[in-house]
């Protein structure tokens, strides 16, 4: 039976921001006792509050010895913990904290005298005050931390005093996943850092946010970088050897400003399209790049989401080509909006001279084939649309070049356009008007465009 707080004769108060195994730490060795095995069993139980039923047990020993000078959150304590590994950004809660490694800042420790629940946070490395990195071994004996083994007056079993140990600077990673923790509204810092902290942490988001926004971040990485030919065994072999919330490519990401948020992830959408030289690029529906777009038309789920939400929102509406098909077209984001826009310009002027020379499609024509045939891009067929999205690419590039109309004989005489095709103003509308219109003319016609286009590329002298 652990003995009641309210026995002892010496009852310290619990301080901000110190962790609960550390003030029990604290209060034993003031009455000159340790942490038995026993007690930290039962702290461990509700850190780690995995098993269905330990978890609140273990909370209401621990508040019954506390009895009521120190009242624990029980929301904050019960709220359903597991490690989100695979929730699609719908977790809501944040993970267990870890008892063992007992971790500190030995700067920290000197000035507050306290462990602080910051160091729990699992795989917080570093001191986001101090910039330094943490222990949780004993530079001496090298024995891993634990409560039950240290000592009263922070020293380790070997009687190394922890506060002795050398500082070590921490890695700008660590720093930065420390930063980016200590930041949550939920995690209290001890007073005394109160105006030590950077007020651009303080953003009003929860830990659990955090964890699901480092949860998505990743998943929003892997989709960027990742091609769907690429096996997905060799990544989750992968994966399982690194945490995503080890990530400091993730942790970046959460803490840039919009901007930065943005230009990064465009950073890393033109190295998953390296190679590609053709303006327009496409996407596949069964692509994980595909799925990031989607996420972003499905509700909200935290902070950090919200926030890469807004960040991908604005590239589709800056670089997708929306069409009516089951791929998704972007511009190629290798290719500068400036340049981009340039050959866009070109492309209209190109085309107005050329469709001058296209006969008009007969609407009564391009009515009979609407109800005899079925449009191509209706089946959602790949081969399809990439038939579609090379007609246009090819399109652009010889505008670009300035191609001669005289390779396009063939094209001209044998395609038959609706009129509207042949009136286009808007630099910006050629791509979207033409492919739309290139979505519903019948599957042998846009092979046939496709074929005649290729033909009058290879018209070219070499
Ligand atoms: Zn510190
Ligand atoms: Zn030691």
């Amino acid at each position: 039976m652990l003995i009641p707080h309210s026995q002892y004769p010496v009852r310290q108060t619990m301080e901000k921001g110190e962790s609960l195994a550390g003030y029990l730490y604290r209060f034993q060795g003031g009455n000159g006792h340790r942490i038995t095995r026993r007690l930290e069993h039962t702290l461990g139980a509700l850190y780690r509050g995995t098993a269905t039923d330990a978890p609140p047990a273990a909370f209401d020993t621990l508040q019954t010895l506390l009895g009521t000078s120190t009242v624990l959150e029980r929301t904050w304590w019960l709220r359903k913990r597991r490690l989100p590994k695979c929730s699609n950004g719908h977790e809501n809660s944040r993970p267990g904290l870890d008892v063992v490694p007992v971790r500190f800042c030995v700067l920290c420790l000197s000035e507050c005298g306290f462990h602080s629940a910051l160091w729990e946070l699992p795989l917080i490395a570093a001191c986001p005050i101090h910039q330094i990195q943490l222990y949780e071994c004993c530079v001496v004996c090298g024995k891993t931390f634990s409560w039950s083994d240290l000592m009263p007056d922070w020293f380790c079993a070997c009687g190394q005093s922890i506060t002795n140990a050398p500082i070590r600077l921490a890695s700008p990673g660590q720093l930065l996943f420390a930063q980016l923790l200590a930041g949550s509204d939920d995690i209290h810092l001890p007073s005394r850092f109160n105006d030590r902290v950077e007020p651009s942490l303080a953003q009003g988001y929860q830990l659990s946010e955090v964890y699901a926004g480092l949860e998505w971040g990743s998943r929003l990485r892997q989709a960027l970088c990742r091609n769907s030919r690429q096996s997905s065994q060799q990544n989750q072999s992968k994966r399982k050897y690194r945490p995503f919330w080890s990530d400091d490519w993730v942790a970046a990401l959460l803490m840039a400003s919009p901007d930065e948020l943005k230009h990064r992830i465009l950073r890393i959408l033109a190295r998953r399209f390296r190679g590609h030289k053709d303006l327009l690029c496409s996407v596949s529906k069964l692509d994980w790049l595909y799925r990031m777009m989607l996420f972003v038309d499905t509700g909200s789920y935290g902070y950090f989401q919200t926030k890469i939400q807004v960040a991908v929102a604005q590239i589709q509406a800056e670089y997708q080509l929306k069409l009516p098909i089951s791929s998704a077209v972007f511009y190629n984001p290798r290719i500068s909006p400036t340049w981009r826009s340039q050959s866009q310009i070109r492309l209209m002027h190109w085309w107005a001279n050329l469709s001058k020379h296209i006969g008009e499609l007969n609407p009564e024509m391009f009515r009979h084939q609407q109800i005899k045939t079925t449009p191509p891009i209706k089946y959602g067929k790949r081969e399809y649309e990439l038939e579609l999205l090379e007609i246009l690419n090819r399109l652009s590039s010889a505008a670009f070049e300035q191609a001669d109309l005289e390779d396009f004989r063939a094209f001209r005489y044998w395609w038959r356009i609706p009129k509207e095709l042949r009136e286009l103003r808007d630099p910006s509308d050629v791509l979207p008007k033409l492919g739309l219109h290139l979505t519903v003319i019948p599957d042998y016609e846009l092979y046939f465009v496709g074929s005649l286009v290729r033909l009058a590329c290879q018209a070219k002298p070499a």
